[in-house]
């Protein structure tokens, strides 16, 4: 009969035959620890995912994922935005997963993303609630494998992954936004900044549904951006943000009035539903046009990138789809080299599960970074990491097992939304 085989007795075998050895050699405690560094566990295991639990904070705009294992080990995943309401999605998708090892994390994102209520073509809620699963499923697999995420990715690019802040300051006066712009790029020694410029309700505007910049909305925008490129100077790149609420003409009209400013790109000036659309506006313009937020999988790529829509995709990759995903959709741009620069309003769980992935990919471009992590002490109480998460605008990546921070549940609890589980 075969002997059982697991990750536990593979690991006491090794430490068994570690020990063995050093009687021989003598080599001691040296031996013993260069034996620990050795890779033990990438012997064919029968870890099986036994629970998937969940919590969420922000009213249910963020989610986070617990995957357990019958060995222990747990994994972390978080989702945004598309996350209210989602519980029973959560245990609907932890129920099909249990089980199953969850080193096969292609496999399993491929399983729930086709054998759900349709084969594929999902999107919204199913696929951000996968997106959290599947981010967990690398940290655990990270951890179980005694590797970063980056490293399961197929290794890295860079060591330290470029951030831009969006300042939460946005909609203000043009001499409030540039003072602002400065004072962060002088205290945090960003090199990279965003501002909104859209504002429904913005007294210029002539009608609230109608998506026509008004000739004092389109002044008020030049000049709030002026101010800021004045305040920062040539060297600081300036990423500008209209969240989709213009129409294409607006956009053309924007874009083009931006040019003497020289972004780094005019982000979303229309929903991102209509590639076409977009295109007549890239190609009008020298400002460069980005998009991608609310778009799920590579699928939702590929109609921007196959007519050249957007100059930069900006996935968010705690809504795209996973990890994985991610690293196919930047794959996918780089095909038509267009840059990668993902949208990343998550906490640190997500800001370093981004980093892994930008890490893997060569033409990653810049990271989104919130001015909130150094104004809510919240993000500090609910992630906990080694080291410092950002130097002089940049996040040094984590070289621990997994994603490389962890969720602090005694913090997390004290945000957690109320009459929601927590991890039960
Ligand atoms: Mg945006």
């Amino acid at each position: 009969m075969q002997q059982p085989f697991n990750r536990r007795s593979f690991i006491q075998k090794g430490l068994a035959s570690a020990a063995g050895l050093s009687l021989l050699t003598n080599f001691g405690n040296d031996l013993f620890a260069a034996v620990q560094k050795q890779n033990l566990f990438s012997a064919p295991s029968d870890l099986q995912i036994t629970d998937v639990k969940c919590a969420y904070i922000r009213n249910g705009h963020s989610l986070f994922v617990k995957v357990y294992s019958n060995q222990d080990i747990v994994g972390h995943g978080e989702a945004v935005d598309a996350t209210p309401g989602t519980y029973y999605l959560v245990k609907m998708m932890g129920d099909r997963i249990k089980g199953k090892n969850p080193l096969n994390v292609h496999r399993i994102f491929e399983d729930v993303r086709r054998r759900g209520f349709f084969e594929g073509a999902q999107s919204g809620m199913y696929i951000s609630v996968l997106t959290a699963i599947e981010s967990a499923l690398w940290d655990l697999a990270g951890k179980a494998l005694n590797v970063p995420v980056y490293q399961l990715l197929g290794g890295k690019f860079r060591d330290n992954i470029r951030v831009y802040c969006d300042t939460a300051s946005s909609r203000e006066k043009p001499e409030i936004m540039g003072q602002r712009a400065k004072e962060v790029v002088d205290e945090y020694n960003f090199t990279a900044v965003k501002f909104d410029i859209d504002d429904r309700n913005d007294p210029n505007k002539y009608d609230p549904y109608n998506w026509t910049v008004s000739p004092a909305e389109l002044q008020r925008m030049v000049d709030q951006i002026t101010a800021v490129r004045e305040s920062v100077g040539p060297n600081i790149d300036i990423c500008v943000d209209m969240h989709g609420r213009f129409d294409m003409t607006s956009g053309k009209r924007v874009a083009k009035a931006m040019e003497p400013l020289n972004l780094m790109w005019l982000e979303e000036p229309i929903p991102a539903e209509n590639a076409e659309a977009y295109k007549y506006i890239t190609q009008s313009t020298s400002t460069p046009i980005c998009a991608g937020e609310n778009l799920y999988l590579a699928y939702g790529f590929r109609p921007l990138l196959e007519i050249g829509a957007v100059d930069i995709i900006m996935p968010d990759l705690q809504k795209a789809g996973g990890l994985g995903e991610a690293q196919r959709i930047a794959n996918l741009a780089n095909v038509y080299y267009v840059p990668f620069a993902p949208h990343m309003v998550a906490s640190y769980l997500g800001a370093m599960a981004s980093a892994h992935v930008c890490a893997s990919i060569p033409n990653f471009l810049i990271l989104e970074w919130q001015i909130y992590f150094h104004t809510n002490p919240m993000f500090k109480e609910i992630v906990h990491y080694d080291g410092e998460m950002i130097i002089d605008g940049y996040i040094p990546l984590s070289d621990k097992p997994g994603i490389g921070v962890e969720i602090n549940e005694e913090g997390l609890k004290k945000y957690a939304d109320e009459d929601m589980p927590f991890f039960t």
